[in-house]
């Protein structure tokens, strides 16, 4: 029931709008502008119910509060979820992008959107024809583009980091490396690792992308059913979220967990089943942070290209003191990586 999850929930505002003409929900969840204005992208998919759809968007913003947090950005966590009866193409995408766009022009700068699942840098130029308030829109319009790459260079840190701290040094010379998913940010993860001498595995649910990228990159392909079981030195989840559970995490043969994909722990408690484990794992909400710290730092905070590259190192610089405080403190990582976020919403 939408009002159980809204009385449940510790965010700030929820903004919900009903599309007749396509038969959509909108829902823009603002979790916190504590830090700033919120910020999260926007996801459009099928849903069971509406309510299902609230949820993800509440989740999620609350996940975008910590990430920000994380990051040091000046900014709080937001989400929105259109929840569509199935994927819209052509004119009726743009209707209701246009129609979504209003609804965030409304919000008057309070939440501020960029893509996610479903949507890309063309879906933010249209977005951007009614309001301001929109990032990585392509470069031809004025935005910073496309994210994803950005968020690989900051994975590609978070790896050196967590290699550093679990084996004793960061260097990937000879390191099995596993990316499971190589679309946006796995395709040029794999090249990043590649060209730092990892043996880089790949596995995806698309054939035909897992054959190109493992031409690209020199990698060996491994069936997505096969993929959690693999023995390596890393594996980096860059496809869905929920991958670590009770049931995945004792058949993990791997020293470290660090990708890109969002929500990886399935319930809190995989956390300490990773860390009963021996294995290291790598919050993602500061692993994946590298695509806002670039479109938000270019496009707000006017960072400059070395601006921004020392950022996406802060990345293994943040994840290093994270390892430090849960070895110190005798908590899992994402206890720690929790802590040092909520200490900046105070
Ligand atoms: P994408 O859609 O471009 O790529 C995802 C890839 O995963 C696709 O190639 C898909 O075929 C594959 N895949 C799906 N299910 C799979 C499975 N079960 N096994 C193996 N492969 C599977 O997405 P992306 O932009 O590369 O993002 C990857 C992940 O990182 C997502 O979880 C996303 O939410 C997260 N993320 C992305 C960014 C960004 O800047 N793009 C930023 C933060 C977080």
């Amino acid at each position: 029931m939408l009002e159980d999850l809204i009385r449940s929930w510790d965010g700030e505002q929820v903004v919900m709008h009903f599309d007749h003409k396509s038969g959509s929900w909108m829902f823009v969840c603002l979790h916190s502008t504590l830090r700033g204005p919120a910020g999260g992208g926007t996801r459009i998919k099928a849903y069971p119910t509406p309510a299902d759809a609230l949820e993800d968007a509440m989740r999620l913003s609350s996940g975008m509060t910590l990430k920000m947090a994380a990051a040091d950005l000046p900014f709080g966590g937001g989400k929105a979820v259109l929840s569509v009866p199935s994927v819209p193409e052509g004119d009726e995408r743009r209707r209701l992008l246009l129609r979504y766009a209003e609804l965030v022009a409304s919000l008057g700068g309070n939440y501020r959107t960029g893509p996610d699942v479903n949507t890309t840098s063309a879906d933010m130029d249209v977005i951007g024809e009614r309001t301001p308030y929109v990032y990585c829109r392509t470069e031809e319009h004025g935005g910073s583009g496309d994210p994803g790459p950005y968020t690989a260079r900051g994975v590609f840190h978070g790896i050196r980091a967590s290699v550093r701290h679990a084996l004793g040094q960061p260097e990937l010379e000879g390191r099995i490396v596993l990316v499971q998913g190589v679309g946006d940010v796995g395709a040029r993860l794999a090249e990043l690792l590649a060209e730092a001498g990892a043996h880089v595995l790949v596995s995806d649910v698309a054939d035909e992308r897992a054959r190109t990228v493992a031409s690209h990159a020199g990698a060996t392909i491994v069936p997505p059913d096969e993929a959690i079981g693999v023995e390596c030195d890393v594996y980096a989840p860059c496809a869905l979220g929920a991958t670590l559970s009770a049931e995945s995490i004792p058949r993990l043969r791997c020293h470290v967990v660090v990708g890109s994909a969002n929500n990886q722990l399935t319930e809190p408690e995989d956390a300490e089943r990773l860390r009963a484990a021996g294995i290291l794992y790598a919050p993602d909400f500061v692993v994946n942070a590298g695509g806002v710290l670039y479109a938000w730092g270019v496009e707000t905070l006017s960072w400059s290209p070395d601006e921004v590259e020392a950022r996406l190192a802060g990345i293994g610089e943040a994840l290093g003191e994270i390892f430090t405080r849960a070895d110190a403190e005798g908590i899992t990582t994402e206890d720690a990586a929790e802590r040092i976020a909520r200490s900046r919403l105070s």
